[in-house]
């Protein structure tokens, strides 16, 4: 059994696992796995920007973090916890241009300072941006910085399970693509950073590899799953591939059509208009579709023509790629048809904010990210401000590990004892998935995806989400008694997507069952049995475990007291 140890180890080389690694590098040694290359992570997709208050443009002068904050909480439809909303938007200046002087290359404004588009849901233009490539600008600007400080990359690692001895992390186990190894990482603090899982949908912007594989390996730890019913359906995916087309498109002056020509979101946001927030607008598109004011029931158009070639050009380059490459059609010359699908997660591992920021109630263990719930998104994710969350809250989540800085405090046999149990199980595992003569992973992958689409998509209501729960129990079934090949373990990428598998069966159950007993709509998650939103009995965060062979839904409350509990209307 090979064995690796470091003070600290971060699971995810994505924006926000590099970034508490750069708070981390100058006193610890630090290391992180990534299950591809770093700079291949979903971070680099990003496309529209990052949110911070910088007032740089006329329209935004009278901006601030308290307007920041305020726009935050009101798109989240109140389930963020209103403190660490607080903590985000105060943090989002400085951190902004501390990309900046790391040498991120912001687009400027004729002054020579950073660029602000407007975003939906915001009130002033705040979202930074890179013309329409954000995310793999920064992603290589913090890239950059943890080479510099020499942080030590395993690349093509795969997180399979983690090790507790008692209540505390005690390591985890990892799977080397190349040479199909098991290596043990041995390590009193840990960080899940390993963002979202789109994939359990099969309409999604999301990479391949957003599988939720952290969630997975945190949930059959025992951790919490936090309000993971809210799942965010972009507006303006590509029809036919689904690939983002960014709100920065619409925050340029982009208008969305249906099939006579009218500009639909006038019945829902007449003031906000295609900049409502994304619940708002997916739900405007496919109410759209459903009433058959779509294009072959299947579409709308996101129209760009009359902001000319210039302008498409410069801020939008990327968007037009893409729309030539993947439907033909050049955008400025023709709409654009979009839809929309699955796009972020807003929930995740339940994860402190108050005291050791992002520590998950396994001690040691922390989360960060789009993995993580520190519930800064609440019902509803306004655009920017996730790029925004995994800056921010990854320096938090370093500087709280480096406060902790625990003395070693769990004996060296007890830690043998756990990794050899671990180790033995994953063996075990393997060895039947061999031995197993059910399924293949592509099918059981089939099941969950479609019925997560069809029933538990922007619309829900009981007797779909009963049926969702229903197929999803089948699913995992299924899953015990998958078979797939695994005696050659190098570069097996079959097990590869067996072992995602594994995580994305458990995730999508609690999305489901999470979804069926959230009786009530807020921001993401619209009921049309309870169209309503109800104070009352869900102004609560939900917490998913698993005990026994049933999942078991608990609660806590949301943090309120900064701004005043209202009706949302744009
Ligand atoms: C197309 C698209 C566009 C977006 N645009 C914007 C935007 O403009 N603005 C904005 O604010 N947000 C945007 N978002 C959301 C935002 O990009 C993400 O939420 C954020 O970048 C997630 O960062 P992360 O570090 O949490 O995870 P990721 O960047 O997804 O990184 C996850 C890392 O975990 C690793 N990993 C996963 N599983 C394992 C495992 N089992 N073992 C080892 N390693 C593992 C991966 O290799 C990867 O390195 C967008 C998202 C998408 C999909």
């Amino acid at each position: 059994m090979k064995v690796e140890e470091f003070d600290a180890l971060i699971v995810g080389g994505g924006l926000s696992g590099l970034r508490v690694a750069i708070e981390l590098a100058d006193t610890m040694n630090v290391a992180i796995i990534s299950k591809v290359y770093p700079l291949r992570s979903h971070s680099g997709a990003a496309q529209g920007g990052i949110n911070a208050s910088l007032g740089n443009t006329e329209a935004g002068k009278k901006d601030s973090p308290k307007s920041h904050a305020y726009d935050t909480v009101y798109g989240s439809d109140y389930l963020a916890d209103q403190d660490a909303v607080m903590v985000l938007a105060e943090e989002a200046p400085k951190i902004v241009i501390e990309l900046e002087s790391m040498g991120a290359p912001f687009s400027r404004l004729d002054s020579g300072l950073i660029a602000q588009r407007p975003f939906g849901g915001a009130g002033f233009p705040r979202t930074c941006y890179a013309g329409d490539r954000t995310g793999h600008a920064l992603l290589h600007t913090v890239y950059e910085q943890c080479i510099r400080k020499g942080v030590k990359f395993f690349d093509e690692f795969f997180l399979v399970d983690l090790i507790k001895v008692g209540n505390n992390i005690a390591g985890l186990v990892s799977l080397d693509i190349a040479s199909g190894e098991l290596v043990v990482f041995r390590l009193e603090s840990v960080v899940l950073a390993t963002g979202g899982f789109g994939r359990i949908y099969k309409r999604s912007t999301n990479a391949i590899i957003n599988t939720g594989d952290g969630l997975g390996a945190a949930f059959r730890a025992g951790i919490p799953m936090q309000d993971c019913e809210f799942v965010q359906f972009h507006p303006t995916t590509l029809y036919g591939t689904n690939i983002l087309m960014t709100e920065g498109a619409r925050g340029e002056g982009g208008y969305l059509f249906n099939k006579n020509q009218e500009r639909f979101m006038s019945k829902v946001a007449p003031k906000a208009m295609e900049l409502a927030p994304r619940d708002i607008v997916a739900r405007a598109i496919d109410t759209e579709i459903l009433e058959g004011r779509g294009f072959d029931d299947s579409y709308v158009h996101l129209d760009l023509t009359h902001l000319g070639k210039e302008k498409i050009m410069e801020r939008l380059p990327g968007i037009r790629e893409i729309s030539m490459y993947f439907a033909g059609v050049d955008p400025i010359e023709k709409p654009i048809p979009v839809q929309p699908g699955q796009h972020y997660s807003m929930g995740g591992i339940a994860s402190k904010y108050k005291g050791d920021f992002g520590e998950t109630p396994l001690e040691g263990l922390y989360s960060i990210g789009e993995t993580s719930c520190i519930s800064v998104h609440g019902a509803n994710r306004l655009g920017g401000n996730s790029l925004l969350e995994t800056i921010v809250f990854g320096r938090y989540v370093g500087r709280a590990i480096l406060k902790k800085n625990k003395q070693k405090k769990l004996t060296a046999s007890d830690v043998k004892k756990a990794e050899s149990n671990v180790f033995k199980s994953i063996e075990n595992l393997f060895s039947s998935w061999s031995e197993n003569t059910g399924k293949k992973p592509v099918e059981i992958r089939n099941a969950m995806k479609n019925t997560m689409d069809v029933n538990v998509g922007v619309y829900r209501e009981a007797t779909r989400l009963k049926q969702a729960v229903e197929d999803l129990q089948q699913v995992q079934k299924d899953f015990k008694t998958m078979h797939i090949e695994t005696h050659e373990r190098k570069f097996n990428f079959g097990l590869i997507r067996a072992l995602e598998l594994r995580s994305m069966v458990d995730i999508a159950e609690v999305t489901a069952v999470a979804a069926l007993w959230r009786k009530e709509s807020r921001g993401a998650h619209f009921r049309t049995d309870y169209p309503t939103r109800d104070d009352k009995q869900f102004m609560v965060h939900s917490l998913v475990t698993r005990k026994k062979d049933e999942l078991v839904i608990d609660t806590k409350p949301v943090t309120l007291g900064l701004f005043e509990v209202k009706e949302r209307a744009y």
